[in-house]
């Protein structure tokens, strides 16, 4: 979702929606951005931070150029009036960005089952049936889907905050290199069997512009971090390197992360 804030002008507004401390690290320079959530976060953040309830945002009609959703829709009680919410805050014309996982997956099973729940109180389970709640609530227009594959970066010690649970001995205690290998299996696993263990959930492109050209899943999830990225994009950024077994590796361009390349699988 980064590209849509490469294409605003300077001085654009962006709301990182239910985000915490960020649901991205940061924005180019010159666009104001907002940060809400009805916690504080527990560390600083970057962008402007606002405690509010997103069922009654505490900002003017249309105030947003850009309103980014990232896995924030699957948390919120009141769900329809936030929905209106974003109907409501987002400028005319304006770009909409959602990313919530799909409840039936494998991933969002072991996330909730992980966290007693995880705050999920949503449960999404088909991409109509999110696009027909945004649709219906706030009539912004849909634009593309995109397919998201599974990192399970939730289970990356990177990531743990604290002392890590018990349950964790299951995935070797959260060791990148295993995750690695294990995201890689499911993901084989899918393309020989034809399941779906390695999906997430989806992202939703709505509004007047951004949407992406081509809306095809990026099946190489860093186990780190999660971001996405193309095939492509990681032969150009150079680093794919020969790897145990005939596999191949790359070092996620965004947070240097291990991980192990996904090639030739198709939807
Ligand atoms: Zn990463």
């Amino acid at each position: 979702m980064l590209h849509l804030m490469e294409e605003l002008a300077a001085g654009s507004r962006v709301l990182d929606l239910g985000a915490g401390a960020g649901s991205f690290p940061g924005a180019k320079a010159g666009l104001c951005l907002v940060r809400l959530d009805l916690q504080a976060p527990a560390a600083g953040c970057s962008g402007s931070y606002v405690r509010a309830d997103a069922a009654r945002m505490p900002f003017a009609p249309g105030a947003f150029d850009l309103i980014i959703g990232n896995h924030s829709l699957e948390h919120f009680c009141e769900l329809e009036a936030t929905v209106r919410e974003i109907g409501r805050v987002l400028k005319p014309g304006g770009a909409l960005y959602v990313a919530v996982p799909d409840a039936t997956t494998l991933t969002d099973r072991i996330y909730r089952w992980m966290g007693r729940g995880g705050g999920h109180v949503n449960p999404f389970r088909s991409p109509e049936e999110v696009v027909g709640l945004i649709a219906r609530l706030t009539g912004i227009e849909h634009r593309a889907t995109r397919e998201l594959y599974s990192s399970l970066s939730f289970l990356n010690a990177h990531n743990f905050v604290g002392r890590p649970q018990k349950k964790t001995i299951l995935f070797a205690r959260g060791n990148e290199r295993f995750l690695a290998v294990f995201t890689w299996l499911l993901r084989w696993w899918d393309r020989r069997f034809a399941t779906r263990l390695s999906r997430y959930g989806w992202s939703f492109y709505f509004g007047g512009w951004g949407a992406p050209e081509s809306a095809e899943p990026w099946v190489n999830v860093c186990v780190r971090c999660g971001s996405g990225h193309s095939e492509a994009f990681l032969q150009k950024a150079g680093g794919i390197r020969p790897a145990l077994g005939g596999w191949r590796s790359y070092r996620c361009p965004a947070c240097g992360g291990f991980n192990l390349l996904v090639t030739g699988m198709s939807r």
